[in-house]
């Protein structure tokens, strides 16, 4: 997709801090982190919001939820963490190309602002 900010770091023309990446999923951390750890899970593959998902993408969606519980070990948030997607202007979301946040690494609060 043209002009999309997450497709431009996949496509690495863009820098990013990338801790995880394999051929269906990249995994880098955010730019104005709100927690001690704050990282972006996202499919390559340029998918708009969780409104827009179908069967097809099954296999990559639990690779991004899988990503995210290893990376939560390897990162060593044996405490806690969350693992959110904003959809739409009501929820914040700011970047049209589906994300997964995981954050930890501090007490979070509920229910989120
Ligand atoms: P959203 O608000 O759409 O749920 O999340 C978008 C996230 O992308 C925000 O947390 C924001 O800080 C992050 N972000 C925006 N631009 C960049 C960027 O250029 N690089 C990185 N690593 N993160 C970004
Ligand atoms: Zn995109």
């Amino acid at each position: 997709m043209d002009n999309c900010l997450f497709c431009k770091i996949v496509a690495g023309e863009i820098p990013a801090d990338i801790v995880y990446q394999d051929h269906d999923v990249l995994a880098f951390r955010d730019i104005h982190p709100q927690a001690p750890q704050h990282i972006l899970i996202v499919p390559r593959r340029h998918i708009p919001s969780m409104a827009d998902l179908t069967l097809e993408d099954s296999s990559v969606l639990a690779r991004i939820f899988m990503t995210g519980a290893r990376l939560a070990r390897d990162l060593g948030l044996e405490n806690g963490y969350r693992f959110v997607t904003n959809v739409g202007p009501d929820a914040g979301q700011s970047v049209l190309h589906l994300h997964f946040h995981l954050l930890g690494g501090r007490r979070l609060g509920w229910p989120p602002g």
